[in-house]
């Protein structure tokens, strides 16, 4: 099994991945998706006269503040655009797939966060109204049954709070979480650059492996949101995931040419 993460930044070319993923499908590569939309979310709330609110909390982690309006937006995106986009290439190909969020099923569950500190002007601020959250639950049942009767899944935030309130989690590390609740021998988690690059944005600059007991002294290089990334793939191997990869989505087999090694692999 492998669980495979495809984000949601400019440059990711999707037809690219569902085609590589149709392909090892159909030859027998039990695989669950999950996809990001972040950058689409971007633009549609902008249209929307919602722009979105960033926060980087006092740790250096960014985020999007999501109220509930950003939230209505966020689900219209990745939950119908990018994840039904999804599911139609896919089916073009012969894959029989199906697009589920976190809260369907409850598949992601976590705590739901109403307030984020928020450093703005070198002072924290406590933000309310906030709809994010962690996945600390991953109900694998729908996914076993979906897979077991021939359905791809395809699947993306928001997940479901313990009271059953829509959250914004972060991809990656819902990745993270499916990949070790299904005993995931590999995660790919595949974006806009080669891998982890020690000198952002050179891309001479990739690292090309890292050892699985040493994830988290590689934060040092991840600026922004690949912080989450880094953060997924620890959890992930620490969780029992075999192998992790940071792989490019740009063009090409980007499944294929990270399954073989292409990008940085965490072992
Ligand atoms: P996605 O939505 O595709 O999952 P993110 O935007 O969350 O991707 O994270 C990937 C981004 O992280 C890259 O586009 C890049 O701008 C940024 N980044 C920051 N530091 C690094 C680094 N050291 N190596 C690679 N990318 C980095």
């Amino acid at each position: 099994m492998i669980v495979v993460k495809v984000g949601g930044s400019a440059g990711i070319d999707y037809d690219a991945v569902c085609a590589d993923i149709a392909n090892l499908w159909n030859n027998g590569q039990k695989l669950v998706l999950v996809h990001g939309g972040s950058g689409e979310t971007n633009r549609v709330a902008e249209a929307l006269g919602h722009p979105p609110k960033f926060v980087t909390s006092p740790s250096g982690y960014t985020s999007r503040f999501t109220d509930r309006q950003t939230l209505e937006i966020f689900e219209m995106v990745y939950c119908g655009k990018i994840n039904k986009g999804i599911v139609e290439r896919l089916q073009r190909l012969g894959v029989n797939a199906v697009g589920l969020s976190g809260l369907d099923g409850r598949i992601f569950e976590g705590k739901h966060k109403d307030s984020v500190r928020s450093v703005e002007g070198g002072k924290v601020k406590v933000l309310r109204g906030d709809h994010t959250g962690t996945v600390e639950k991953v109900n694998t049942g729908l996914i076993e049954l979906l897979l077991g009767a021939g359905y791809l899944p395809v699947l993306t935030p928001p997940a479901a709070s313990y009271e059953g309130v829509a959250i914004n989690v972060d991809g990656d590390r819902a990745a993270a979480a499916l990949a070790v609740a299904l005993k995931a021998s590999t995660m790919l988690l595949l974006s806009n650059v080669p891998g982890l690059l020690r000198d952002y944005p050179d891309e001479a600059s990739l690292i090309r492996s890292i050892p699985a007991n040493d994830v988290e002294s590689y934060l040092e290089f991840a600026q922004d949101r690949m912080k989450k990334k880094v953060l997924g793939a620890a959890e992930a191997v620490k969780g029992g995931v075999g192998r992790v990869i940071f792989g490019d989505a740009r063009a090409g087999e980007p499944v294929s040419a990270a399954l073989a090694g292409a990008g940085t692999v965490v072992q």
